[in-house]
Protein backbone atom coordinates (compact mmCIF):
# COMPACT_ATOMS: atom_id res chain seq x y z
CA UNK A 1 0.00 0.00 0.00
CA UNK A 2 1.55 3.75 -0.75
CA UNK A 3 2.37 6.03 2.04
CA UNK A 4 0.47 8.96 2.34
CA UNK A 5 1.02 11.63 -0.68
CA UNK A 6 1.98 14.54 1.38
CA UNK A 7 2.21 17.43 -1.28
CA UNK A 8 -1.21 16.68 -2.52
CA UNK A 9 -2.66 15.94 1.45
CA UNK A 10 -0.99 19.61 2.41
CA UNK A 11 -2.93 20.95 -0.75
CA UNK A 12 -6.01 19.33 0.07
CA UNK A 13 -5.81 21.13 3.72
CA UNK A 14 -4.78 23.95 2.33
CA UNK A 15 -7.82 24.28 -0.12
CA UNK A 16 -10.02 23.02 2.39
CA UNK A 17 -9.31 26.28 4.74
CA UNK A 18 -9.99 28.50 1.81
CA UNK A 19 -13.26 27.30 1.28
CA UNK A 20 -14.54 27.81 4.88
CA UNK A 21 -13.52 30.84 4.58
CA UNK A 22 -9.89 31.30 6.11
CA UNK A 23 -6.99 32.87 5.64
CA UNK A 24 -4.59 29.71 5.10
CA UNK A 25 -1.24 32.62 4.81
CA UNK A 26 -1.87 33.91 8.59
CA UNK A 27 0.68 33.42 10.68
CA UNK A 28 -1.52 30.50 13.27
CA UNK A 29 -2.22 28.60 9.77
CA UNK A 30 1.15 28.62 8.18
CA UNK A 31 2.07 25.48 9.20
CA UNK A 32 -1.03 23.53 9.74
CA UNK A 33 -1.52 21.70 6.35
CA UNK A 34 1.89 20.35 6.92
CA UNK A 35 0.96 19.60 10.66
CA UNK A 36 -2.21 18.27 9.65
CA UNK A 37 -0.23 15.92 7.05
CA UNK A 38 1.65 14.68 9.52
CA UNK A 39 -1.08 13.71 11.76
CA UNK A 40 -3.01 11.63 9.24
CA UNK A 41 -0.29 9.85 8.18
CA UNK A 42 0.29 8.96 12.06
CA UNK A 43 -3.86 7.92 12.09
CA UNK A 44 -3.83 6.06 8.81
CA UNK A 45 -0.28 4.28 9.13
CA UNK A 46 -2.03 0.99 9.33
CA UNK A 47 -2.38 1.62 5.52
CA UNK A 48 0.84 1.14 4.54
CA UNK A 49 1.88 -1.67 7.10
CA UNK A 50 1.48 -6.04 6.36
CA UNK A 51 -0.28 -7.47 9.07
CA UNK A 52 1.14 -10.81 8.51
CA UNK A 53 4.88 -9.47 9.78
CA UNK A 54 2.85 -8.73 13.40
CA UNK A 55 1.22 -12.46 13.21
CA UNK A 56 3.75 -14.97 11.15
CA UNK A 57 5.35 -16.15 14.50
CA UNK A 58 2.73 -18.62 16.52
CA UNK A 59 3.67 -20.98 19.07
CA UNK A 60 2.88 -24.71 19.88
CA UNK A 61 1.29 -25.21 23.18
CA UNK A 62 -0.73 -27.20 25.13
CA UNK A 63 -2.98 -25.24 26.58
CA UNK A 64 -6.85 -24.92 25.74
CA UNK A 65 -8.09 -22.32 28.62
CA UNK A 66 -9.16 -18.75 27.81
CA UNK A 67 -6.78 -16.20 27.01
CA UNK A 68 -7.92 -13.02 27.39
CA UNK A 69 -5.88 -9.30 27.21
CA UNK A 70 -8.03 -6.34 28.01
CA UNK A 71 -7.45 -2.78 28.06
CA UNK A 72 -6.03 -2.64 24.81
CA UNK A 73 -5.85 1.01 23.65
CA UNK A 74 -6.65 2.68 19.80
CA UNK A 75 -7.32 5.16 18.24
CA UNK A 76 -8.75 4.93 15.05
CA UNK A 77 -10.33 7.09 12.22
CA UNK A 78 -14.12 7.46 11.16
CA UNK A 79 -14.41 7.15 7.53
CA UNK A 80 -17.35 9.06 7.30
CA UNK A 81 -16.56 12.10 9.58
CA UNK A 82 -12.74 11.99 9.32
CA UNK A 83 -12.85 12.42 12.89
CA UNK A 84 -11.19 10.30 15.53
CA UNK A 85 -12.91 7.55 17.73
CA UNK A 86 -11.08 6.27 20.93
CA UNK A 87 -11.42 3.22 23.07
CA UNK A 88 -10.48 0.51 24.56
CA UNK A 89 -10.13 -3.24 22.73
CA UNK A 90 -10.54 -6.55 24.60
CA UNK A 91 -9.31 -9.66 22.97
CA UNK A 92 -9.75 -13.24 23.45
CA UNK A 93 -9.49 -16.80 22.21
CA UNK A 94 -9.24 -19.99 23.47
CA UNK A 95 -6.24 -21.75 22.00
CA UNK A 96 -6.65 -24.68 19.55
CA UNK A 97 -2.74 -25.45 20.34
CA UNK A 98 -1.36 -22.73 18.44
CA UNK A 99 -0.67 -19.12 20.87
CA UNK A 100 0.63 -15.88 19.68
CA UNK A 101 2.74 -13.55 22.09
CA UNK A 102 0.56 -11.72 23.95
CA UNK A 103 1.69 -8.03 22.64
CA UNK A 104 1.06 -9.11 18.83
CA UNK A 105 -2.44 -8.69 19.71
CA UNK A 106 -1.81 -4.74 20.55
CA UNK A 107 -0.36 -4.57 17.20
CA UNK A 108 -2.82 -5.99 15.76
CA UNK A 109 -5.48 -4.10 17.17
CA UNK A 110 -3.10 -0.91 15.84
CA UNK A 111 -2.94 -2.29 12.80
CA UNK A 112 -6.71 -2.05 11.71
CA UNK A 113 -7.45 0.99 13.81
CA UNK A 114 -4.77 3.03 11.80
CA UNK A 115 -7.05 3.78 8.63
CA UNK A 116 -10.85 4.89 7.41
CA UNK A 117 -13.18 2.67 9.91
CA UNK A 118 -16.30 2.10 11.25
CA UNK A 119 -16.27 0.55 14.15
CA UNK A 120 -18.16 -2.30 13.47
CA UNK A 121 -15.80 -3.16 10.84
CA UNK A 122 -12.94 -2.52 12.75
CA UNK A 123 -14.31 -5.32 15.64
CA UNK A 124 -14.64 -7.81 12.83
CA UNK A 125 -11.52 -7.70 11.19
CA UNK A 126 -9.63 -8.24 14.17
CA UNK A 127 -11.56 -11.03 15.42
CA UNK A 128 -11.50 -12.67 11.50
CA UNK A 129 -7.58 -12.18 11.61
CA UNK A 130 -7.07 -13.70 14.81
CA UNK A 131 -9.37 -16.96 13.71
CA UNK A 132 -7.11 -17.63 10.81
CA UNK A 133 -3.79 -17.32 12.57
CA UNK A 134 -4.51 -19.28 15.32
CA UNK A 135 -6.62 -21.89 13.13
CA UNK A 136 -9.74 -21.62 15.53
CA UNK A 137 -13.07 -20.01 15.84
CA UNK A 138 -12.97 -19.47 19.44
CA UNK A 139 -12.19 -15.43 19.35
CA UNK A 140 -13.92 -12.99 20.76
CA UNK A 141 -13.43 -8.93 20.51
CA UNK A 142 -15.32 -6.31 22.95
CA UNK A 143 -14.73 -2.71 21.39
CA UNK A 144 -15.70 0.48 23.62
CA UNK A 145 -15.36 3.76 21.84
CA UNK A 146 -15.70 7.19 22.18
CA UNK A 147 -16.81 8.67 18.83
CA UNK A 148 -15.82 12.63 18.14
CA UNK A 149 -18.39 12.66 15.21
CA UNK A 150 -20.66 11.98 17.88
CA UNK A 151 -19.27 13.98 20.50
CA UNK A 152 -18.43 17.49 19.32
CA UNK A 153 -21.13 17.39 16.41
CA UNK A 154 -25.03 16.76 15.26
CA UNK A 155 -26.29 15.17 18.62
CA UNK A 156 -23.06 16.38 20.62
CA UNK A 157 -23.79 13.66 22.81
CA UNK A 158 -20.24 13.46 25.20
CA UNK A 159 -20.78 10.95 27.22
CA UNK A 160 -22.29 8.08 25.09
CA UNK A 161 -20.06 4.96 24.12
CA UNK A 162 -20.46 2.75 21.48
CA UNK A 163 -19.88 -0.59 21.75
CA UNK A 164 -19.04 -3.70 19.13
CA UNK A 165 -18.67 -7.47 19.91
CA UNK A 166 -17.45 -10.51 17.84
CA UNK A 167 -17.92 -13.86 18.96
CA UNK A 168 -16.70 -17.00 17.77
CA UNK A 169 -16.99 -20.50 17.82
CA UNK A 170 -17.14 -21.31 21.68
CA UNK A 171 -17.90 -17.67 22.45
CA UNK A 172 -20.95 -18.34 21.31
CA UNK A 173 -21.68 -20.30 23.57
CA UNK A 174 -23.91 -18.90 26.73
CA UNK A 175 -21.22 -19.95 29.40
CA UNK A 176 -18.19 -19.09 27.54
CA UNK A 177 -19.30 -15.67 26.66
CA UNK A 178 -20.21 -15.06 29.87
CA UNK A 179 -16.98 -15.77 31.44
CA UNK A 180 -15.68 -13.60 28.87
CA UNK A 181 -17.61 -10.74 29.79
CA UNK A 182 -17.00 -11.47 33.12
CA UNK A 183 -13.31 -10.77 33.21
CA UNK A 184 -14.34 -7.41 31.48
CA UNK A 185 -16.78 -6.85 34.44
CA UNK A 186 -19.84 -5.70 32.20
CA UNK A 187 -23.33 -7.16 32.11
CA UNK A 188 -24.30 -7.34 28.84
ZN1 LIG B 1 -18.45 9.51 12.42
Amino acid sequence: MPEIDAKRAEAAVRELLIAVGEDPDREGLLDTPSRVTRMWSELLSGMSDDPSRHLERTFEIDHDEMVMVRDIEFTSMCEHHMLPFIGKAHVAYISSGKVIGLSKLNRLVEYFSKRPQVQERLTMQIGKALQTVLQTQDVAVFMDAKHLCVASRGVKDDSSNTITGFYGGKFQEENTKAEFLKYLDINA
